[in-house]
């Protein structure tokens, strides 16, 4: 038979999210009347904003039309596109012919992995998004995996007594560091001394960092960097990474970008961008045409308007949860609530407790759906990541139950 790829035999099962869907569904059958809100997911839930709804109804309408039909367009994007996102996102900063409109970032994150060999170590933040291991894994460059993870990953664990910025005197030279800010799930985002250290840190030993900036929008604080072009010198040492999934709802439309700077070089001396170019235009075949008209329109200075409020509403939601959590009896069991308001997550740590039983107690007693951090890697262990993507009214009746909760353990 068929060889199997060895990276899938190394993968370790993915059991966060179907182990959170196990346990609320056996939850909900042995109490069939409980209403259960979810505040687990990394998931959009309001709806798309009219201004780019409409962009996109417009132009779906259009390609029924003999005139208005188009089929397969540039790999890369839209030129109107690309060169939107440039003047409008990163002026002075990129230009249209290092953006890569692509299908979303996990599907680039995951492709971006095509252009390393199996031999080039990676870092990751600990805890993470999964993608940045498991497709290391999947290509190969991960290694055996080990008691504290894979061999040839290096974790960096971000906690609160780091003030959730690793110590990167770890990663060794030439090595591709993953880096998340907003972070998911920690919701921590870097000041601009921080990312000015990262920056320093991979040119001086040549690594490169993939830095994934979803969760751009978020930032509400004016002194935090919204993309790592901010930082002088990152256009030699980094790529980002970024989507209009959590900027504009679009977790389902399926519409997202890379930027790679033309300076990037691999240790041959050629341009990153050029094999990237390759990928794109080989591994993948353009972004759907009229997600690139809902992009065109998120950018619009009404969509921009429409998308700030977007994002202030699960903003706004996150502050109720914050004070929710923040309350007498959280504060008497030595819960430490994390959250800066820059971004859709609260990170959550309950000393004493384990992820697992801390999601196990506040869905028993307040039919409230969590995740375990965990679940994101081992320096998640005892915090719980709290979700704001939600229904107002959810949201509100959600903060009831948990102001309500007793953390006294019998
Ligand atoms: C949601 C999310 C993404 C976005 O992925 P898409 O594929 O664009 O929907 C990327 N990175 C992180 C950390 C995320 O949480």
């Amino acid at each position: 038979m068929i060889e199997r790829n060895s990276g899938f035999a190394n993968l370790s099962a993915g059991y966060l999210f179907p182990e959170v869907a196990k346990r609320r569904r056996a939850y909900q059958e042995a109490h069939p009347d409980a209403k259960i809100i979810s505040l687990g997911i990394g998931n959009t839930t309001e709806p798309l904003t009219p201004h780019i709804a409409k962009a996109m109804a417009d132009y779906a309408a259009s390609l029924g039309t003999k005139e208005g039909y188009s089929g397969y367009g540039d790999e890369q994007g839209l030129s109107e596109l690309r060169g939107k996102i440039a003047e409008v996102l990163y002026p002075g900063m990129a230009g249209a012919d290092e953006v890569f409109v692509s299908d979303g970032a996990k599907c680039d994150i995951a492709r971006i992995q095509t252009l390393f060999g199996r031999n080039v170590p990676v870092a990751v933040q600990d805890p993470a998004y999964p993608v940045y291991v498991d497709g290391s894994v999947i290509v190969g460059a991960a290694g055996k995996s080990c008691a504290s993870g894979y061999e040839g990953i290096t974790y960096l664990p971000c906690t609160a007594e780091n003030s959730f910025f690793p110590d990167l005197s770890e990663v060794k030279p030439g090595t591709l560091i993953y880096f998340c800010s907003p972070n998911n799930p920690t919701g921590s985002a870097s000041t601009r001394e921080q990312l000015a250290e990262l920056v320093a840190f991979a040119r001086k030993n040549g690594c490169l960092i993939i830095f994934d900036a979803a969760y751009a929008a978020f930032i509400r604080n004016p002194k935090l960097p919204r993309t790592i072009y901010e930082i002088p010198g990152a256009r030699s040492c980094a790529i980002e990474i970024n989507s209009f999934s959590k900027l504009a709802g679009f977790t389902g439309v399926r519409l997202g970008w890379s930027i790679v700077p033309s300076e990037i070089q691999f240790a041959d001396g050629t341009p990153v961008r050029q094999d990237w170019n390759r990928v794109m235009t080989t591994l993948f075949n353009g972004a759907c045409n009229i997600a690139q008209r809902g992009g065109l329109a998120a950018l619009d200075p009404e969509g921009i308007r429409e998308t700030t409020s977007l994002v202030d509403y699960y903003l706004e939601n996150a502050k109720l949860m914050q004070a929710a959590l923040c309350g007498s009896n959280f504060a008497a069991a030595g819960v430490q609530v994390y959250y800066t308001g820059d971004s859709p997550y609260l990170w959550v740590k309950f000393p004493g407790w384990k992820s697992w039983d801390i999601f196990d107690y506040i869905l028993d007693k307040c039919r409230v759906v969590t995740t375990p951090g965990s679940g994101f890697g081992p320096a998640g262990e005892s915090y719980v990541r709290f979700s704001s993507f939600g229904h107002r009214e959810d949201v509100q009746e959600a903060c009831g139950r948990l102001s309500a909760l007793s953390l006294e353990r019998s």
